[in-house]
C-alpha cells in the first residue's frame, strides 16, 4: 500500500469518531475486487452498509511509527454499481488517553485513515480508489470512543458534514505500513446473563458467570431519546455491591442513545474488562433475553484440552484458559480493564509455555516479537512494555529488568520448543544474542547483573503482605537470568548451527561469578550485600528491608532450575527448598518470578508430593485460595480479595491477570506428563511422564501438535492406574511409568497398567 496516502478530518476531534466517506461508480464486470485499510487509531470499513470483515479492533495494537499494520480484504462481493464506501474511525490505541497518566495520542494527536480499494474488470483493466481528498467526513453517531473509557453511542446524532478529507503529510512521514502478521481479533464467545441481581444499595447488576473481554451487546427497541447507561465490574464487593474502583481512572462506561427503532448496540473502537455490569440508566423492565456478553480476542486455534477428576483444579485450568482469551488480544497483556493493558514482557514470559500448550500462538506471537524486536534498544535493552511508546524515556514502564527483558530469549526459545519451526530462532536470534549482551554489559561486574531497577519477584509473599516485591535479592534474580538467557542463546544458536563458543565461555563465567557472589557452602547466602535502587513504592521500608534476602523459595527455584548448582550441591538445595516451604506452614512464598517453576523443581527433586500439596493447598498464597473465592479467571495476586472480604488494594488489584496461570505447563506436562523435548522441538520427540495422584481421580489430556494429537489419559480403579497414550505418526515418545517401566514408543495407541 502506498503510505502517502494518509487523510485526516478537516476539523480537529477530541475522542469524537469520525466517518471517511466516498462515492464510486462500478460500470464494468468485476474480476476481483480488494480494500487495504489502515488508520491510526481504530477503523471499522463498511462497503454499501456492510461490513469488509468480521474482525473487529482494526488495524491492532504496535508501535506505530515503526510498524503499522495494515488489513487486505476480498470485497468482490460487496460492491455494486453504484457504491459507497464508509470508514469510520476512532482514537484507539493510537491517538486516545492510553497507557501510563491516560495520556492522551502517545501516538498520534488526532486520527489519519489510509484505504487503497483495487477493483479488477473482467476485460483486464483495473481501477485504483485511494484515499484522497475526495473523501468527504461526517460526524458519527459515536459521539465519543477511548479504550479505557468506552463509547457513546447516539442514535439520535444529527450527522453533519465536516468537510473534505485534508491530505496527512505528517502521518505519511511518521506511520511505517506493514502488511498484517497478527492474528485477526474477532468476536468469539457469547455469554447469556445469569442472572438479575438488585444489589443492597439497590444497583440494577448483570451477572455473566465469567470475567472476560469484549463488550455486552444490546438489542432493543424503546422510546426516541431513552438511555442505556452500563459500567462493568470483574468483582462485588463483600457486601454484594458492585465495586470497580480497582479500574482506577478506567471508566469502561457504556452510553446508549435510543431512536425508538429496534437498534444492536455494541462498541466498536473500545472494549472492556468484566463480569458484571451495572445498568445505571435503563428503559423500563430488563429483559435478560436482549443482553449478552461477546467475547473478543485473537483468533487462536485451542489445541490444549485436560480435565481430571477434581473440580476445583478443572476450575483453574478453566481460568488459565480464559485468562489469556481475556488477555491475547492482538499483543499480550498484563490484565483487560483497567488503565493499563500493557503488552507487559515478563507476564507474557512467565505465561508463553503455557499460553503454546492452551492454544496455537505462532502467529500471535510471530507479530508480538517483531514488535519486541522494533522496540529493543541500540543497546539491545528490552523494556517492562511492548508495544512501547516510551522505551528509552523515564518512568516506570520504561525499565529495563530481568525477567522482564528476558521475554526476547525464552519466548522464541518456548516457540521453537513447541512448533519445531527454526525461522523462529533465525528471525529472533539477534533479538536474543543483543538482549544478552545487554545483560553482559549492564551493572558494574561482567558476569553478573548486579543493579539497576527491576521489578523483582513481583507480588511474592515474602516481603510482607502488602508488598509488591517479594524478598529474594533483586541482584540475584537478574544474574541467574542472565545465566538463562545465555543458556537459550546458545541452545538457539546451536540448532541454528552457529559456533556459540563464545558464549559457551560467557555462560561458565556468569556460572562462576554467580557462585562466588551469591553462594556459600553451595546453597544460597542468607543475606546478600544491598546494591538494588530501591524503587519508591507505598511500602518502601518494608521492601528495603527484605529485599537483600538471598534464601528464599524463589532463589532456590532459579538456582535449581537454571542449573546453577554443582552436581553434588542438588540434593541440598532441593532438601532446603522443601525445608523452607515447610518453615512457611506448608506454603509456597513465590511471585511472578519463581512460580512458573517451583512445581517443576519439586518433581525433577523426586518430591511430586510436595508439588501436589502446593496444587492442592486452599490457603493463601495458593491457586486454589482463589478459585475457592469465586474466580473464573487468574487473579493478579494470591489474595486480591483477602479471607476477610476487602480487596488487596485498589490500585493495583486485577482479577484478570493470567500470570500465575503458568501452573498449567506443570499441569500438561508432569499430572498429564506430555513434555516436549529440546532435540524434538515441534513433538517430534517428547517425554511421557505422567505422575497420577488419588485426589486428581484420573487425567484426560489431550493435545494437539505440529505432529497430530497427543493423548495421555490415566484413572485409578482401586489402587492401580490405568493408562492410555496416543503418539502421533512420525513422532518419538519415551515413556516412563511410575513403576520405573521405560518404554520407547512410536506413532500408535498404548495401554498400560500399574498395580498398586
Ligand atoms: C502490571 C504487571 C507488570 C508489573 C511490572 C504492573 O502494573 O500489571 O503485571 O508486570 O506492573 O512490575
Amino acid at each position: 500500500m502506498n503510505g502517502r496516502n494518509f487523510i485526516k478530518s478537516p476539523v480537529k476531534c477530541e475522542s469524537e469518531v469520525v466517518e471517511f466517506r466516498k462515492k464510486f461508480t462500478v460500470e464494468k464486470e468485476i474480476k476481483s475486487a480488494s480494500l487495504a485499510v489502515s488508520a491510526i487509531g481504530i477503523y471499522k470499513a463498511e462497503i454499501n452498509g456492510k461490513n469488509v470483515t468480521d474482525s473487529v479492533l482494526n488495524p491492532g495494537f504496535t508501535h506505530y511509527f515503526k510498524r503499522t499494520q495494515y488489513q487486505e480484504y476480498d470485497v468482490s462481493a460487496l460492491l455494486i454499481k453504484e457504491n459507497e464506501i464508509n470508514i469510520e474511525v476512532g482514537n484507539g490505541w493510537a491517538a486516545g488517553y492510553f497507557a501510563y497518566n491516560n495520556q492522551k495520542g502517545i501516538f498520534a494527536d488526532h486520527t489519519s485513515l489510509i484505504a487503497e480499494l483495487t477493483v479488477c474488470y473482467t476485460d483486464g483493466t483495473a481501477e485504483l480508489i485511494t484515499t484522497d481528498e475526495s473523501f468527504e467526513v461526517y460526524s458519527s453517531k459515536t459521539e465519543f470512543a477511548e479504550i479505557y473509557n468506552g463509547e457513546t453511542i447516539n442514535m439520535c446524532h444529527k450527522e453533519m458534514l465536516l468537510g473534505n478529507a485534508v491530505y496527512d503529510t505528517e502521518a505519511a512521514e511518521k506511520y511505517n505500513l506493514i502488511p498484517m502478521q497478527g492474528e485477526w481479533i474477532k468476536e468469539q464467545e457469547r455469554l447469556c446473563p445469569i442472572e438479575l441481581i438488585i444489589t443492597p444499595k439497590g444497583e440494577r447488576v448483570i451477572d455473566f458467570g465469567q470475567n472476560m473481554t469484549g463488550y455486552v451487546e444490546v438489542k432493543i427497541k424503546g422510546k426516541r431519546g431513552d438511555r442505556i447507561v452500563i459500567t462493568h465490574a470483574e468483582v462485588l464487593d463483600k457486601d454484594g455491591n458492585f465495586y470497580n474502583e480497582n479500574y482506577r481512572t478506567a471508566e469502561n462506561k457504556m452510553t446508549y442513545i435510543l431512536d425508538g427503532k429496534e437498534n444492536i448496540f455494541k462498541p466498536s473502537f473500545s472494549f472492556q474488562g468484566f463480569r458484571y455490569i451495572r445498568l445505571d440508566e435503563y428503559p423500563g423492565e430488563v429483559n435478560l433475553n436482549v443482553i449478552t456478553a461477546v467475547a473478543v480476542h485473537s483468533d487462536m486455534k485451542r489445541t490444549g484440552y485436560f480435565s481430571c477428576g477434581n473440580e476445583k483444579i478443572n476450575q483453574l485450568y478453566h481460568n488459565t484458559i480464559w485468562g489469556q482469551k481475556s488477555n491475547y488480544l492482538d499483543h499480550p497483556t498484563d490484565c483487560p480493564q483497567r488503565n493499563e493493558r500493557l503488552g507487559w514482557t515478563g507476564d507474557a514470559q512467565v505465561f508463553c509455555r503455557t499460553a503454546a500448550l492452551n492454544f496455537n500462538v505462532k502467529k500471535f506471537f510471530h507479530k508480538w516479537l517483531g514488535d519486541l524486536r522494533a522496540d529493543q534498544g541500540q543497546n539491545g535493552a528490552v523494556y517492562g512494555i511492548c508495544p512501547d511508546k516510551f522505551a528509552g524515556h523515564s518512568g516506570p514502564c520504561t525499565r529495563i529488568s530481568a525477567a522482564w527483558g528476558d521475554a526476547a530469549t525464552v519466548i522464541p526459545w518456548e516457540l521453537y520448543r513447541a512448533y519445531g519451526d527454526k525461522k523462529i530462532l533465525e528471525e529472533n536470534f539477534e533479538l536474543m544474542r543483543r538482549w544478552v549482551e545487554y545483560q553482559h554489559s549492564a551493572g558494574s561486574e561482567e558476569f553478573l547483573w548486579l543493579g539497576g531497577y527491576h521489578y523483582g519477584d513481583w507480588l511474592a509473599m515474602d516481603a510482607g503482605g502488602d508488598s509488591y516485591v517479594g524478598a529474594t535479592s533483586n541482584d540475584l534474580i537478574a544474574s541467574a537470568f542472565f545465566y538463562y538467557s545465555t543458556t537459550l542463546l546458545i541452545k538457539a544458536g546451536e540448532v541454528l548451527g552457529r559456533d556459540m563458543s563464545e558464549y559457551k565461555m560467557l555462560k561458565e563465567n556468569i556460572y562462576k561469578a554467580f557462585r562466588s557472589y551469591f553462594m556459600e557452602n553451595g546453597m544460597p547466602k542468607a543475606e546478600l550485600p544491598l546494591t538494588e535502587e530501591v524503587p519508591g513504592r507505598k511500602n518502601k521500608d518494608a521492601h528495603v528491608d527484605t529485599v537483600r534476602k538471598g534464601m528464599t523459595q524463589t532463589a532456590l527455584v532459579l538456582i535449581l532450575h537454571f542449573g546453577l548448582y554443582a552436581k553434588n550441591e542438588k540434593k541440598a538445595l532441593e532438601d532446603k527448598l522443601v525445608q523452607l516451604i515447610d518453615e512457611w506452614d506448608g506454603l509456597m512464598t513465590t511471585g511472578f518470578v519463581g512460580t512458573p517453576y517451583i512445581l517443576h523443581v519439586l518433581t525433577a527433586a523426586g518430591r511430586t508430593d510436595v508439588a501436589y500439596k502446593l496444587l492442592f493447598e486452599e490457603r493463601t498464597p495458593s491457586w486454589l485460595y482463589s478459585v475457592n473465592h469465586g474466580a473464573t479467571t487468574m487473579w493478579e495476586h494470591w489474595n486480591s480479595l483477602k479471607e476477610d472480604g476487602s480487596f488487596w488494594s485498589t490500585d493495583m488489584n486485577s482479577f484478570n491477570h493470567y500470570a500465575y496461570g503458568s501452573v498449567c505447563d506443570w499441569i500438561y506436562g508432569q499430572a498429564a506428563g506430555i513434555t516436549v523435548t529440546d532435540e524434538g522441538a515441534g513433538y517430534e520427540k517428547f517425554t511421557l511422564t505422567p505422575h497420577p495422584c488419588k485426589e486428581l481421580g484420573f487425567v484426560n489430556c489431550t493435545l494437539n501438535t505440529p505432529k497430530g494429537t497427543v493423548v495421555s489419559n490415566w484413572y485409578y480403579k482401586g489402587d492401580d492406574v490405568y493408562y492410555e497414550f496416543v503418539v502421533p505418526a512420525g513422532s518419538a515418545a519415551l515413556l516412563t511409568l511410575p513403576d520405573g517401566r521405560k518404554e520407547r514408543l512410536s506413532g500408535g495407541k498404548y495401554m498400560y497398567t500399574v498395580k498398586g
